[in-house]
């Protein structure tokens, strides 16, 4: 008999709730990571998180086998069709893991319950990438906060450290409790139609330093160590929101801990309204008529619009899988509110380049940046392009690091005039909306 573990987006082995319950038992833990080629399929064969998502399993697999002649079986497939097959290779007692509250992650979830349990094997899931799930913390009647604030002070008078932060020796089970095995497979890159990716994702810094000074450093892009950089790691489970959460609340600043509970915010608003993934939060703002001009847009991806603080966020994203959050909120803003381009475009184009990229952020900031999400910038909020310049990044210290040729007679135009735009803006936005 065999309990398997199946990794998802909690890629470490310490302080992992599902893991550990999974080690409390008499059976031994494998550990499983499936390459879901549901997932893989509709991404570019160079995709940088797939690459570290890669490393990180092999990671895995390395500590496991080395230290206790363990290590992660792997797959490239889809679910279902691997569960079959596991079910026919092994003896399969139960099966472990963390829940993942995606509309996509929903949807495999159920049809893997119901497949296991159709065998008679019990899916066991377990909170573990957030403090607070689905519906705790809620407004007193039940219903779901909407706007952060509340949310926030709630979340705050819910937390009880000595329940919610308590950590999960993993590392002390894995001797007694893991598979023996002898080396298992290993799949690489290239098994699976991906190359490596030369966008690596850095390390991050959580530092009682950078926790004081963040309330001052956050909004500069071109200060290095301003923010963590810890987007990706928590995407991709490398690192315990437990844990995150304690440096945190172990500082006076609470900035950078109010940061991670706006995560959690966007995450349940994904959850009681996951239709916003694809629809407005505000109806009223599905009835804008968005210009949706490609050229325009494709000037935006490359960072030609001519205003070097957008074409600088953007040259960024495109180099390093990474953009400030100052300059996302503007790039986000211009494609929105001064191209009138659908948020639902830019909010692909992120998901298709950030290394941290995380469907209940991304749409959440997107919907607030067009006005149209839970808690959003009021609609005649237009940020202007050229005096962002002037509050953030007034040595231009940020753009000559990604505008170089900003001098040189290659640097486009403005691509659209500010007052005309804003005006253009103001007046579509009106029609629909009052
Ligand atoms: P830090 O400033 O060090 O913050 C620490 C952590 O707090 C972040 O890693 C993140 O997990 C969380 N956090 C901070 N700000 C926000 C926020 N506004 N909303 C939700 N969580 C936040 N963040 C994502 O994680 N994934 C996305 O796909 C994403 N898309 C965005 C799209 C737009 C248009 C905008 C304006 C913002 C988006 N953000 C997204 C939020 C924010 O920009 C990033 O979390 C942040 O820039 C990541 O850098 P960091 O890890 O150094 O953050």
């Amino acid at each position: 008999k065999v309990m398997l573990f199946w990794f998802r987006r909690d890629l470490r082995l310490d302080d992992n709730v599902g893991f550990y319950q999974a080690l409390q038992n008499n059976a031994p833990v494998l550990p499983l990571f499936i390459f879901d080629t549901e997932i893989l399929e509709n991404l570019p064969k160079t995709d940088a998180r797939v690459t570290f998502i890669h490393e990180q399993i092999q990671k895995i697999n390395h500590q496991l086998s080395a230290s206790y002649g363990s290590g992660i079986v792997q797959f490239h497939g889809a679910p279902k069709a691997v569960f079959k097959k596991l079910m026919k290779d092994y003896d399969i007692e139960a099966v472990y893991a963390n829940h993942d509250y995606e509309p996509y992650a929903k949807k495999r979830d159920a049809q893997i319950k119901v497949l296991l349990n159709e065998n008679g094997i019990p899916f066991n899931t377990f909170k573990d990438q957030v403090i607070f799930e689905k519906e705790e913390v809620v407004k007193d009647d039940g219903d779901p906060y909407v706007v952060y604030t509340p949310y926030m002070r709630k979340w705050k008078e819910n937390l009880d450290p000595s329940v919610h932060l308590v950590e999960c020796d993993t590392l002390s089970d894995l001797s007694k409790n893991l598979y023996r095995t002898k080396s298992l497979p290993q799949l690489s890159l290239e098994d699976m139609g991906f190359e490596e990716s030369s966008i690596k994702v850095p390390d991050f810094t959580v530092s009682s330093e950078l926790i004081q000074k963040y309330k001052d450093t956050r909004d500069y892009p071109a200060k290095e160590k301003g923010t963590s950089r810890l987007g990706p790691h928590l995407r991709f489970g490398t690192v315990s929101i437990r844990r995150m959460i304690k440096k945190a609340i172990g500082e006076k600043n609470e900035t950078f801990w109010n940061e991670l509970i706006w995560r959690e915010f966007f995450m349940q608003i994904l959850w009681h309204f996951p239709h916003t993934v694809n629809a407005s939060f505000r109806p009223k703002y599905d009835r804008i008529e968005w210009r949706n001009n490609q050229d325009e847009f494709e000037k935006w991806k490359a960072g030609e619009t001519g205003y070097p603080l957008v074409d600088a966020g953007m040259r960024e994203l495109n180099e390093t899988g990474y953009m400030h959050n100052r300059v996302r909120m503007l790039v986000a803003s211009f494609l929105c509110k001064h191209l009138l381009i659908d948020w639902r475009w830019g909010e692909a184009y992120f998901a298709e380049k950030l290394l941290d990229y995380e469907l209940a952020s991304n749409v959440g900031n997107w919907q607030w940046a067009a006005g149209s999400g839970v808690d959003a910038a009021p609609y005649f909020r237009i940020f202007n392009p050229t005096t962002q310049i002037k509050k953030f990044d007034k040595d231009k210290k940020y753009i000559n690091i990604w505008v170089p040729d900003l001098q040189e007679l290659s640097y486009p135009e403005p691509m659209v005039d500010h007052k005309m735009a804003r005006e253009r803006c103001l007046k579509t936005y009106k029609e629909a909306v009052s």
